[in-house]
């Protein structure tokens, strides 16, 4: 069955459908653009705000060179554009990309086309010229609804510019529409969080996906909390995620990954397929890509990624040959972040065996049955599949 059809047949939490999703065939754009950066932010970015607009022409030309440069593979089951910032760059330019990539990989009858968008760069003109290059899916970085706490996560929008893009986007005709939300600053109060999800339902989206904030090494947040500034609180952030859930199940949303959530026929494919360990290609700065056995990286100094360009070679920095027991583990570990669970392999029975295993089992956080390993308290997943990681290693 193509992905068209089984997203539309299986809700978005279908172990059917994730273990369909093992087989699709992804692509990962990197944009690494952004106005500038976010104090919590330690992504491969291109700080605009730094020196000047950066020459995005010269860079998607790399890209579509990279593209050029790659093995057989495809065709493409869906290609996500991320960043970085996708929506700074003109619709022309992402136009190029896909055209790259379906002449390197071809295209699959109704492949998913996702980018990012942050609000302040949408306009109904912008979005047209998405329809026009191709893409069938928008998320967008709202991030908040309040705006003190939009502030000081670094935001240049404020609520209204997420309701306008909303709307946009269903205007010019996109057919899935998403918001990216981000809990538990400091900034933000149970009330304000509890306001955030209630505008977020009301803007009847295709799909949100919420992500805890975390404090990176390195980032100026980072530095702000080492000075004596207020850190995020991990049993605030639980009680946050919790009542996000609750309230979006109410709303018809399926959470199908721990930070995911999709109405049904609204999944993303990109999304699924990689957690259920799919296959996917990956271009661009910072980029790192995994096809069976092999996972490999890109530089992430930009004059490094066009150097390595120009000089007729792929950009890599590092590439990891996995055996099949290192195979199965990564299976594992992504799995297990699916409501979907992964399938109760050798490796996840060895680990559901374990003593760990089995404590997580007696303690309601950890579900053998039906041939799948899930875990039934998403917010353990972490805690879980470090012990799944450290038993692993000592049974090989
Ligand atoms: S817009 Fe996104 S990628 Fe860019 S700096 Fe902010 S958080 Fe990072």
């Amino acid at each position: 069955m193509d992905p068209t059809d089984s997203t539309a047949e299986y809700p978005p939490d279908s172990p059917v459908l994730a273990d369909l999703a093992a087989s699709w065939k992804s692509a990962y754009i990197h944009v690494p653009f952004c106005a500038r950066r976010c104090p919590y932010c330690d992504f491969a970015i291109v700080d605009e705000s730094a020196g000047g607009a950066a020459d995005h022409t010269t860079y998607i030309g790399a890209v579509a060179a990279e593209i050029g440069m790659a093995a057989d593979f495809g065709p493409l089951d869906a290609v996500n554009f991320g960043g970085g910032t996708p929506s700074r760059l003109a619709p022309e330019l992402l136009e190029r990309v896909i055209g790259a990539l379906e002449v390197q990989f071809g295209l699959s009858e109704g492949a998913e086309m996702s980018l990012e968008v942050n609000p302040e760069d949408w306009s109904d003109e912008y979005g047209r010229g998405l329809v026009d290059a191709g893409f069938t899916r928008v998320s967008i970085g709202a991030q908040s609804f309040d705006p003190a706490v939009l502030d000081a996560l670094g935001r240049l929008h404020d609520p209204d510019a997420i309701a306008r893009t909303v709307s946009g986007v269903r205007t010019v005709g996109i057919s899935s529409v998403g918001i990216d939300l981000i809990f538990g600053h400091p900034a933000e109060t149970a009330a304000s969080w509890e306001r955030s999800i209630a505008a977020a339902m009301a803007l009847e989206v295709d799909h949100i996906s919420t992500y805890s904030l975390t404090v990176e090494p390195g980032t100026a947040l980072s530095r702000e909390i080492r000075a004596g500034a207020p850190a995020p609180d991990d049993d605030v952030q639980a009680d946050r995620y919790h009542r996000f859930c609750d309230v979006a199940s109410g709303h018809g949303f399926v959470r199908y990954e721990v930070s995911n959530h999709a109405r049904d026929g609204h999944v993303c494919r990109y999304n699924l397929s990689t957690w259920a360990h799919g296959e996917y290609v990956a271009f661009g700065l910072g980029a790192h890509d995994h096809r069976w056995g092999r996972r490999e990286r890109n530089h992430r100094r930009l004059d490094r990624y066009l150097g390595a360009i120009e000089a007729g070679e792929r950009p890599r920095v590092g590439v990891e040959h996995l055996d099949d027991f290192h195979q199965e583990r990564d299976r594992l570990m992504l799995g297990l972040r699916l409501a979907a669970g992964t399938p109760l392999t050798p490796t996840a029975e060895r680990f559901a065996a374990s003593e760990a295993g089995r404590r997580f089992i007696q303690a309601g956080i950890l579900e053998a049955g039906d041939g799948r390993l899930r875990i039934i308290e998403p917010m353990m997943t972490d805690a879980v599949a470090r012990e799944a990681l450290s038993v692993s290693w000592h049974d090989c």
